[in-house]
């Protein structure tokens, strides 16, 4: 069995016993809301104030599920979410489609791919998708999973099993149990090969640092690594998963973790947003743009530090946001919307 625990921290209790402790204690209340709210849009052109309110406060009630229930297929068309694969960076490729985003790293020694779309799309997204823009999926030797759900994990298994990747995935994520009947943990699970917490995962010339960030999920995983624009270094920052909203305690974890992920960021000098979902980081669009890119044009996915430093900003003060309301159930005792 290759079962490598590698260094494994356990984000909160890090996190509480950090000098900025005193700054994870959550307020509350409807004062509270209005002021992370602000936090939140501050600076935001109007036109795009709405969209973060509503990212702060989750999806009306219908959309909440409790943890285990069970939600009914929808409906996939896998010819219609294609996307044609695409190189975005000198070293970093798009093979994801229109729902789920599945990053590619080249380096000297073979591929990092961040996330393994779903078991029944891999074949046709990443197998397929690599030679599409001259790669070999036989040359995949790490799959880093964002999080445990199937959207990310499923297709692992296949690549592990036909290629011989290892997969990489947040410690508490490996912990949980798959169950057919339950949207997001209905796939199997590959074989564990590295528990990951905090760490820096070396392929060849790359460099991958591993941020343990739960709230998603558990052992969700955000990312930092460097990205060439014509030979140009640019740093990404990779946040590993969206706001919990159908919990409150996950959501402080969100926040923790949203807050210990910034000063990485801003030391690192991250400049790119790349997400696990296109919707996240208006991948589609970005890459529409960069295709017609003129020569020497500024590259779409690069933001800058402030701009990428702002969306950490809008993570942990919406996060907080949403506890002060005490969530979705809470909002409506503090005529909240
Ligand atoms: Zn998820």
């Amino acid at each position: 069995m290759r079962l490598r625990p590698f260094a494994l921290t356990m984000a909160l209790v890090i996190a509480a016993g950090c000098p900025g402790a005193s700054a994870q204690v959550f307020d509350t209340g409807k004062e509270a809301f209005e002021r992370h709210l602000a936090k939140a849009i501050e600076g935001v052109p109007a036109a795009q104030q709405g969209r973060i309110r509503d990212l702060c406060m989750g999806p009306p009630d219908p959309y909440t599920r409790a943890p285990g229930t069970r939600v009914p297929d929808e409906p996939e068309d896998l010819a219609a979410d294609r996307v044609p694969p695409m190189k975005v960076f000198d070293n970093l490729y798009f093979v994801g489609d229109r729902s789920m985003s599945v990053w590619a790293l080249t380096t000297s020694q073979g591929i990092i791919l961040f996330d393994a779309t779903l078991g029944e799309l891999v074949e046709d997204r990443v197998v397929q998708g690599l030679p599409a823009v001259g790669l070999d999926p036989k040359d995949i030797k790490y799959v880093l999973v964002s999080h445990g759900h199937d959207d990310h994990y499923g297709g692992s298994k296949l690549l592990q099993e036909r290629f011989g990747a290892r997969v990489v995935m947040g410690a508490a994520d490996w912990a949980m149990t798959p169950d057919p009947e339950v949207k997001g943990f209905r796939e199997p699970l590959p074989k564990p090969d590295l528990y990951a917490g905090d760490m820096t995962l070396t392929l060849g010339d790359a460099s991958v640092t591993i941020m343990a960030t739960p709230g998603h999920t558990p052992g969700t995983l955000s990312f930092l690594f460097s990205v060439f624009d014509k030979g140009a270094r640019h740093t990404v920052a990779f946040w590993g998963g969206g706001f919990p909203h159908e919990s409150v305690a996950a959501m402080r974890a969100f926040a923790i973790s949203a807050e210990r992920f910034a000063p990485a960021v801003a030391k690192a000098g991250a400049d790119v947003v790349i997400s696990n979902h296109p919707n996240n980081d208006e991948s589609l669009p970005k890459m529409k743009a960069l295709a017609a890119r003129a020569t020497g044009g500024p590259h779409p996915f690069v933001l800058g530090p402030d701009q990428v430093a702002r969306r950490q900003v809008v993570l942990s003060e919406c996060a907080r946001a949403y506890v002060a309301a005490g969530g979705r159930k809470g909002m409506p005792a503090l005529g909240i919307r």
